[in-house]
């Protein structure tokens, strides 16, 4: 499994960049995790937009889906070039389901919901759900193909109930949309603190802070978690990468 990072931004892209969006290859298959502002146009920078047959959305915030009605059109092109052959499988929480049929396109796009306990197969990745403290519903997602784990918080306000879920993970994909002095939880996201809380009481090796704020010093959210947390901290950024092989 190899899980690379398109977009980090929360709320919105900043230059040249895009919000919440991860291309994880497992086995033959390619897929996404959130496809959030411009994730269309950083997407190229790790693999063809015609690699990639599946995404699991986390929710419905536009940082989180603002690109997929732009992909199902590149999808439309694709086929009608017949530079591929594969329709789009999107899968999204039940609760909105009315939401993401929205996306539906016959023989382009088909969607697929899900809830806990639910489990979703992508090449030989097997993914489970978590739902998270958020102001939608909102699904954090564990990914496990034979002994390696990755865990994505998606968006989530502090919560005990992460800790088991992200268990020994090799990797921790965590939102830190704050600083460690800054309440996160009134806006329904963590802050470095909690994220290195959670990694260091689940003992995972890594530990990657996304869904980045747009103010202050995010070389200071390292220091905030490294204070918690003894394992290895990375900042998101375009093309981070992780893999198993
Ligand atoms: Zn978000
Ligand atoms: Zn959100």
């Amino acid at each position: 499994m190899k899980l690379t990072v398109a977009g980090y931004w929360g709320g919105y892209p900043e230059k040249g960049s895009a919000t919440s969006c991860y291309v994880v290859e497992s086995g033959s298959e390619t897929f996404l995790l959130d496809c959030g502002s411009g994730a269309l146009a950083a997407l190229p920078y790790i693999t063809e937009l015609t690699n990639i047959n599946s995404m699991v959305i986390s929710h419905r915030h536009h940082d989180h889906v603002a690109d997929i009605g732009s992909f199902v059109y590149s999808r439309l092109v694709a086929l009608a070039l017949k530079k591929t052959s594969s329709q789009l499988q999107l899968y999204a929480p039940a609760e909105e389901e009315e939401f993401f049929r929205s996306f539906e396109k016959k023989q382009t796009c088909n969607i697929y919901t899900y809830e806990q306990p639910d489990t979703v197969q992508i090449g030989d990745t097997e993914i489970t759900f978590l739902p998270t403290g958020h102001p939608v519903p909102c699904y954090a997602m564990r990914l496990i193909e034979n002994n390696t784990k990755i865990v994505y918080t998606a968006d989530a306000v502090f919560d005990e109930g992460l800790i088991p879920f992200c268990k020994d993970a090799d990797l921790l994909i965590a939102e830190c949309s704050f600083y460690g002095d800054q309440d996160a939880k009134e806006y329904g996201h963590m802050n470095s603190r909690e994220a290195a809380e959670i990694a260091e009481r689940a003992g995972v090796k890594e530990l990657w802070l996304t869904h980045l704020p747009h103010f202050g010093e995010h070389t200071d959210l390292l220091k905030e978690a490294a204070e918690i947390f003894s394992g290895t901290i990375q900042l998101a950024h375009r093309e981070l990468s992780w893999e198993n092989y």
